[in-house]
């Protein structure tokens, strides 16, 4: 099973507009070798349940529309979510859990996200992840996420609406702020990630962070469905 040709070169979401040139080197890209090995053995070895799918296993671009004014960043494609189906927070439990938020909230059209062809569509809001492909034990080292950085601050200079980001974890969140480093003077430090926690950038911009929809975080009840919804109705008066 796939939701996308195999043997094409290109992103199946990405078929024309500002972003297409991006992502067309984006798929093919292999600078980091300990990822690149990682994401193939994964796409080769699959998950029990998904032996009858052909694994994207290749770097996945964001999506959602490029003219929104809501950003979610998340750390890196999921290993049998996105790195499978070539959509970021799609089909693991990370997106279970997050699109029926967004869902929740009017933010989205549905409730569930599993694969390319399953009508999702966001109201508003762009998804991206700081890192590319899936590292290992989600960790990437510092050298990968430079690697990475270049992809990350190329979208984020065509995402040209954005006024409010959500960073979904504290990799994505710090992510943003190299990003923003760039152009302003600041200290790291003075940005403490926190999940409700958030901070007005000195181009205008708010940050909010979140804690990671992982599993781990909500089996563990770190994270449950009101402290996400709760979260997502500020931010929806932020971009009001
Ligand atoms: S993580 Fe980024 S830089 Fe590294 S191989 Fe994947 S797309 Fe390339």
């Amino acid at each position: 099973m796939t939701n996308f040709n195999p043997r094409s070169k290109d992103h199946p979401l990405i078929k024309s507009g500002s972003m297409s040139s991006l992502y067309k080197e984006v798929v093919k890209c292999e600078s980091c070798p300990r990822i690149v090995d990682f994401r193939k053995k994964v796409a080769l070895e699959k998950r029990k349940q998904f032996m009858d799918w052909t694994y994207w296993g290749r770097p996945i671009p964001g999506y959602g529309d490029p003219k929104a004014s809501l950003l979610l960043v998340g750390l890196a494609p999921a290993a049998h979510g996105g790195n499978r189906t070539a959509r970021v927070f799609t089909g693991d439990k990370s997106a279970d859990f997050l699109i029926k938020c967004l869902f929740k909230e009017g933010l989205a059209n549905q409730p569930n996200s599993d694969s390319l062809n399953d009508g999702l569509k966001f109201n508003n809001i762009f998804m991206t992840t700081v890192l590319k492909c899936v590292p290992p034990k989600d960790k990437p080292t510092a050298e990968e996420l430079s690697n990475c950085s270049h992809y990350f601050s190329r979208e984020m200079e065509m995402l040209k609406n954005v006024k409010v980001i959500l960073a979904l974890g504290k990799i994505g969140f710090d992510g943003c702020l190299r990003y923003f480093k760039k152009d302003f003077d600041f200290k790291m430090k003075d940005f403490l990630f926190g999940h409700d926690k958030h901070y007005v950038l000195p181009n205008g911009k708010t940050l909010w962070g979140s804690y990671h929809p992982s599993p781990r975080n909500v089996n563990t009840g770190r994270m449950n469905e009101d402290m996400m919804r709760s979260l997502l109705k500020k931010i929806k008066r932020n971009i009001d």
